[in-house]
């Protein structure tokens, strides 16, 4: 089944105006469920503009987001923000994490926020953090773990609510080659098993490599 699409996206920031700049000149991508798709673009090419409008952050000037087979481009912003907790998660390139909350508390929040019992929701973090190789790292605060350490706390945070869609913006990018692929092979093992679908934009030939697909921009298109 179809986990994101993207039709005929169009964005020009400046309309009208000196500068104006037509980013996106009618994207257009699918997205199965399970499938893992690398976004590859040089700097300035409309990569996080792509993955705002895909979030859900950002409306497009034309064309539609369908996430689960749903357009939800001309809902209420609190029905976007609804789908946004339900059905999307974000990875960045900086973790974000709640400084003072450990790694489990960071797992355990948005799910209380989402209305998942305490005690379930505790389970589900407890088994999210130990698929990402963090079962010693559970009442840690962001403070005393690795680089790699926070960023797979923020990749089991962003699979918390179980979404259809994962957006990531380099999710790896700030941590050394070693760390990077370890990040990345135990990012991809719970992609796998959970059935998500992944966005995932990287300027690593080597990770995108090991997607299932690499997409790019070119002039406003997604090829
Ligand atoms: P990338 O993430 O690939 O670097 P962006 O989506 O951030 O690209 O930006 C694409 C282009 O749109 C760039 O030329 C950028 O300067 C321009 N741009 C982005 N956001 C705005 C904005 N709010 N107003 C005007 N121009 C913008
Ligand atoms: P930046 O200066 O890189 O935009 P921010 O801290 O403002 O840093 O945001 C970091 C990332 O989080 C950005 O990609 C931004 O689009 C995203 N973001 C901001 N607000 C939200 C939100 N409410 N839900 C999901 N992502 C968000």
């Amino acid at each position: 089944s179809k986990a994101l699409e993207l039709r005929g996206i169009e964005k020009v920031y400046k309309r009208g105006e000196p500068g104006e700049v037509a980013v996106l000149r009618g994207a257009e991508l699918v997205l199965e469920a399970g499938e893992v798709v690398a976004l590859v673009a040089p700097s300035g090419a409309g990569k996080s503009t792509l993955l705002h409008i895909a979030g859900l952050l950002d409306t497009p000037d034309a064309g539609q987001v369908l996430i689960g087979g749903q357009d939800v481009t001309g809902e209420s912003d609190r029905r976007r923000t609804v789908v946004r907790r339900d059905d999307l998660g974000f990875v960045y390139q900086f973790h974000h994490l709640l400084p003072e909350f450990t790694a489990i508390e960071n797992v355990v929040l948005p799910q209380l926020a989402n209305g998942v019992s305490a005690k379930e929701a505790n389970q589900r973090a407890e088994e999210l953090l130990g698929h990402m190789g963090l079962g010693g790292r559970m009442t840690h605060r962001p403070a005393a773990l690795s680089g790699g350490e926070q960023q797979r706390v923020a990749i089991a945070r962003a699979l918390a609510n179980g979404p259809r869609v994962l957006l990531a913006d380099e999710p790896t990018g700030n941590l050394d080659p070693a760390t990077s692929d370890r990040v990345f092979a135990a990012l991809m093992e719970l992609v796998r098993t959970t059935g998500l679908a992944a966005l995932i934009a990287t300027h690593n030939p080597d990770l995108a490599g090991k997607m299932d697909r690499v997409v790019t921009l070119r002039d406003g298109l997604l090829v």
